[in-house]
């Protein structure tokens, strides 16, 4: 690495949401309850370390939901899933957890509560991610996908005093705000959530790498090739004119990006495992040190899913001292969740 770098400017907030937090810390669970393979349907999160660790705890991720043998445990992933999957994936499992986030399931509900009000409902998300392909799933006649950088295209309403536009969590602020004005304009009466569907941590995330735009030469961004909302930081930060770039870990840095930056900028997709961040400065190794460039703090905790918090105090209730369990790797009582991090979760996984 260079050693021209003088000073990493870190973003704060940055990394795991209240979403993944609750995704890994429920997938942490499972593989500590059950003997392996646990199954889980989609990647957990989109980044490649956590897929990776959770594959050597025993775990067997699936695009297809009939390749999950009857009577195994099975987990559906943050990202939300389509009703016949919910329903398979039930009908199959000893146990099934669905850890979608909250924020995601408010959508699910929007999508179901117009397509009931008979409204044409354009989604604004990634063709083929799998948020989108759970949302839209929710009313498929009702609803046209549009990519947030071409706009809405072709859509044409068949009532234009009942359209409403609804879009995946994860957009780039500046791309939602696009597609807005244009259906805004285009349609008067249009219906949309109150403050958009972006949830808290994708505005927060990039509401920081907007302000370390300002004060960066370059930027990378950890978190993987999959993650909608790593790829909406780095839009966002080559918008504000900052060379930005996404890295899975310190591998991934091409030295020149850095030949002539003497303040690097670094955050995180909210998939993307503090340790990974904390590996990517060190192979920076600023020789003045790190700097935290704070815009808000962030207190949000989603609960572990109620299916899972069930089976736990059922198991804990029945076995005399809480249950056994096969190795240490395990959270504590599942009332002390909200004193319990994803991280930690990660580091007893890597040990
Ligand atoms: S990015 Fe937002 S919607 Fe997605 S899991 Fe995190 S909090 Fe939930």
């Amino acid at each position: 690495m260079p050693p021209m770098v003088e000073k990493v400017l870190l973003a704060e907030p940055r990394g795991f949401c209240a979403g993944v937090e609750m995704a890994i810390k429920a997938l942490t669970w499972m593989v500590n309850i059950f003997e392996p393979p646990v199954y889980c349907y989609h990647e957990i999160v989109h980044n490649q370390a956590v897929v990776e660790a959770f594959q050597a705890a025993g775990v067997i991720f699936v695009d297809d939901i009939s390749e999950v043998p009857h009577g195994r445990p099975v987990m559906l992933s943050a990202h939300g899933s389509a009703p016949e999957i919910v329903t398979e994936a039930t009908n199959r499992a000893a146990v099934m957890v669905d850890a979608v986030c909250p924020l995601v399931t408010k959508v699910h509900h929007e999508v179901k509560l117009m397509a009931g009000k008979d409204f044409d409902i354009i989604y604004v998300g990634h063709d083929g991610h799998d948020e989108a392909i759970g949302a839209v799933a929710e009313a498929p006649a009702a609803v046209t996908l549009v990519d947030p950088e071409q706009g809405l295209g072709s859509f044409e309403a068949r009532d234009p005093s009942k359209v409403a536009l609804l879009a995946q969590t994860t957009l780039g602020m500046h791309e939602w705000e696009g597609v807005l004005d244009t259906a805004a304009e285009r349609y008067p009466e249009l219906t949309t959530a109150r403050r958009s569907d972006l949830c808290y941590a994708t505005t927060n995330r990039q509401s920081a790498i907007r302000q370390l735009a300002q004060e960066t030469d370059t930027i990378l961004v950890v978190g993987s090739e999959a993650s909608s909302n790593t790829q909406a930081l780095v839009r966002v930060g080559r918008k504000e004119g900052t060379p930005s770039y996404r890295v899975d870990g310190p591998e991934d840095i091409d030295p020149s990006w850095l030949t002539d930056s003497k303040i690097v900028g670094v955050t995180a997709g909210a998939s993307a495992p503090d340790q990974r961040v904390r590996e990517v400065i060190d192979a920076i190794a600023p020789s003045d040190g790190v700097a935290i460039l704070s815009l808000t703090d962030e207190d949000e905790y989603f609960p572990l899913p109620p299916t899972l918090r069930q089976f736990v105090k059922t198991l804990q209730a029945v076995v005399e001292g809480g249950f056994a369990v096969k190795n240490q790797n395990r959270p504590g009582p599942i009332e002390q969740d909200p004193d319990y991090s994803a991280t930690g979760a990660l580091d007893l996984l890597w040990v």
